[in-house]
């Protein structure tokens, strides 16, 4: 697969076609329109790399940071007590998309995954990304924020 063929390259980079919270020169991350739970995001380099064997050091590290600052935010904006932060590589591992990204999943305690894709409205994925990048201007104090 290539940038030609690839939903994130063409919808997302090229097209804005999403709920963008963070976007800078190498990443960006946007609300999942199939989320697993509410809140659920990814973040993606810019360029076209479809794992973790070809996504050189640099673009790896500077995705997986854009999950740490942002990771403040999505707790307090989904009122989450957990985070899972996770990455498939190839189809038998469940990508869908051959296009690297990080999945950032807030979790409520007690409350089980079910790993079945939501069907959100755009509505609610705007909304969730509007609270999502007011809590990361907001540069919350991630002292206060619990892991539970
Ligand atoms: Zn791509």
């Amino acid at each position: 697969m290539d940038r030609k063929s690839c939903v994130f390259c063409t919808e997302i980079v090229a097209n804005r076609n999403a709920a963008i919270i963070y976007e800078d020169d190498l990443t960006m991350a946007f609300m999942d329109n199939a989320p697993v739970e509410q809140g659920h995001v990814l973040v993606i380099p810019k360029s076209h790399y479809s794992n973790i064997l070809d996504i050189p050091d640099d673009i790896y590290s500077a995705v997986h940071l854009v999950a740490k600052k942002l990771a403040p935010a999505i707790l307090l904006a989904m009122n989450a007590d957990a985070l899972n932060i996770g990455q498939n590589n190839g189809r038998c591992a469940n990508q869908r998309v051959m296009h690297y990204h990080l999945h950032v999943i807030p979790r409520k305690c007690g409350r089980q995954i079910e790993w079945m894709r939501k069907i959100l409205t755009t509505g609610e994925l705007d909304e969730a990304s509007q609270n999502i990048r007011k809590m990361f201007d907001d540069r919350v104090d991630i002292s206060k924020i619990k892991i539970v």
